[in-house]
């Protein structure tokens, strides 16, 4: 769990938590102002009601029997109007809420799939997730049905108040003297049980994002017989949010039985004491039936508010939640005027004086001064040790981070200038473990321009070598391939993955060498077209295979995030330094 949010959550204020919700709702000020209307009339026909019933029961002492079916048939109209009035507030009010959720949940997906790659190091996706599920439902409940309930009660707790008020004033101090009495232990418990609920929505989060972890490497889990560990984990993360809710339930079981009791006694002691005044003549039996039923309506509000307040409590909390995620700053961030990129791109890089630190490693330096320039066109090879900082090229040329100091021109111009939707454009990424979609062949090669025809995405993939296997799957190119491919082989996929670069047709090319070796054939094939994609573009390449770096134009020799060496194969290798040691043992075709 991230750390840094949590600290920040702990400093924020309760049920205010929930005004993050209204520049949601202010695109639907109409509809919020009809579920209010709807509220309101339902309160005040609510309110009419113990008024008709006194007519009614003081009706029966009365000689006048047309009067009597007149209140009847004025009940009977109002109960109408409640009837038909509810209907709509519950039609209105759960619309309203379904809508905002909706447009919530669009919102967050849309920041989320935006955001750069540090942000996800600080938090799991499948706490993402959940964020996305679980705490939208919350402020579904809320806006839907929480805020709306809680409302009618304020009016009727108001509006039953005064009219007790209306109908005795003696007794409706009494009930005022008990309110109090009521409301203290509702405070005071609702404060434990907000801190409770985040703690428990918390530890939701926690195990949603533990699952969606082992789950996506169940292979890695099997594998190794991690089943037992894993199973603990995750059953250990699931038994602290069971306990963390078995406390929060408790806890508001204590205070509903505590209002429950308060509350009706209340009721009999005043119930007791109109009845001493019925008798004694100070009041009608209409009056003292009218006064009960409103003190019970109001009774019924406190405790329905009480309850309600729980609920609040936790939708706040999920609210906090969310508009954290909404709000939480991208350490890359688009320049608030981006140049416009000069097109055509001939596809010159300069790289200068880069020194770079990841985030989440500050300690070590991934890139110590590193100064490149590629010509437009030219394939140039990067090779080195493990961890000498290769990918990082790759992705601070795709500004999936910044560096702490030097800058990254394309044709001259600085990429942090540009937006990065627009330079992104002209980079085709063929990644060292491509990534595969769960649906159909051809829309996995799409993916690399979404526009492109059937026809194209064919072409595309003889290009790559793929469409002979493509078209001996059972639906050819229509097969689904399975969760992240897993129908493929290794060579396959890797076939997709250029197919999709050539598809995308753009004049920078960034290639980074499966490290894993594949069959022999499979590994012709996919050379064969890594080098007719590199043909007239720029080409940078995290290469492992001598057939490559015999290849390119030219051979970068990192080490420790410097540039340690550059050259053809064969100076690099009549130079008898890292290259040469590193080509005797690290390359995985033969031929040396
Ligand atoms: P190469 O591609 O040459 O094997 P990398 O560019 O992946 O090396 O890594 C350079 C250094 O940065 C290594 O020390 C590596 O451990 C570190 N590193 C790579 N990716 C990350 C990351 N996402 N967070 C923190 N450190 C990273």
């Amino acid at each position: 769990m991230a750390d840094g949010m949590n600290e920040q959550r702990d400093s924020s204020k309760r049920v205010g938590a929930l005004r993050g919700l209204l520049p949601y709702l202010a695109p639907y000020r109409g509809q919020t102002l009809a579920a209010f209307g709807a509220l309101v009339l339902t309160a005040v026909v609510a309110l009419a009601l113990p008024l008709a019933v006194r007519r009614v029961v003081d009706g029966f002492n009365e000689d006048r029997a047309a009067l009597l079916d007149q209140y009847f048939l004025a009940s009977l109209a109002i109960a109408a109007l409640l009837a038909v009035g509810t209907g709509l507030r519950y039609f209105l009010v759960t619309r309203l809420g379904e809508r905002v959720v909706a447009d919530i949940r669009r919102a967050l997906f849309d920041r989320v799939i935006g955001m750069s790659p540090a942000f996800f190091e600080r938090i799991l996706t499948g706490e993402v997730l959940s964020r996305i599920t679980t705490d939208t439902t919350l402020i579904l409940s809320v806006i839907g049905s929480s805020v709306s309930v809680a409302l009618r009660n304020v009016l009727i707790l108001l509006g039953g108040l005064v009219a007790l008020m209306f109908t005795s004033a003696k007794l409706t101090g009494l009930v005022l003297l008990i309110v109090p009495a009521v409301v203290v232990p509702i405070i005071v418990l609702g404060r434990r049980l907000r801190a409770l609920s985040r703690e428990n929505q918390d530890w939701i989060a926690v195990s949603s994002g533990n699952a969606s972890e082992a789950l996506l490497s169940v292979q890695a889990v099997q594998s190794f017989t991690h089943e037992a560990p894993s199973r603990r984990t995750f059953g250990d993360v699931t038994e602290k949010s069971f306990i963390s809710a078995r406390k929060r339930i408790g806890t508001r079981a204590v205070m509903t039985a505590i209002v429950i009791f308060l509350v009706f006694t209340g009721v009999v002691g005043v119930l007791w004491i109109g009845a001493r005044d019925v008798r004694a003549g100070v009041m009608s039996p209409g009056e003292l039936v009218q006064f009960l039923i409103y003190a019970v309506m109001v009774a019924g509000s406190v405790g329905a508010l009480s309850e309600i307040w729980g609920e609040l409590q936790r939708a706040a909390g999920a609210t906090e939640r969310l508009v954290e995620l909404l709000t939480t700053d991208d350490p890359v961030q688009d320049p608030t005027q981006p140049l416009a990129l000069i097109r055509p791109l001939r596809g010159e890089i300069r790289l200068e004086g880069l020194r770079f630190r990841y985030p989440a490693r500050p300690e070590v330096s991934a890139l110590d001064g590193v100064d490149l320039h590629v010509k437009p066109g030219e394939t140039v090879a990067l090779v080195g040790p493990s961890g000498a900082g290769k990918t990082t090229i790759l992705q601070l040329l795709l500004r999936f981070y910044d560096p702490q100091q030097g800058r990254i021109l394309l044709d001259g111009q600085d990429i942090a200038t540009l937006a990065r939707s627009d330079f992104r454009r002209e980079i085709a990424l063929v990644p060292q473990d491509p990534v595969i979609f769960a649906t159909t062949a051809r829309e996995n090669i799409r993916f690399g321009r979404p526009d492109a025809t059937d026809a194209e995405v064919e072409t595309a993939a003889r290009a790559a070598a793929a469409h002979d296997f493509l078209t001996a799957l059972p639906q050819g190119y229509d097969s689904y391939v399975g969760e992240r491919g897993v129908m493929l082989s290794g060579g396959q996929k890797q076939r997709i993955a250029i197919a999709r670069a050539i598809l995308r047709d753009a004049p920078v090319l960034l290639l980074d060498e499966a490290t894993s070796a594949l069959d022999a054939e499979s590994e012709r094939a996919v050379q064969q077209a890594v080098e007719d994609l590199s043909k007239d573009r720029t080409t940078l390449v995290v290469a492992h295979r001598l057939a490559t770096v015999k290849k390119a134009d030219r051979i970068v020799v990192f080490d420790q995030g410097r540039i340690v060496a550059t050259g053809t194969h064969e100076e690099l290798v009549a130079e008898d330094g890292l290259y040469a040691r590193l080509a005797r043992l690290q390359f995985t075709d033969g031929g040396m």
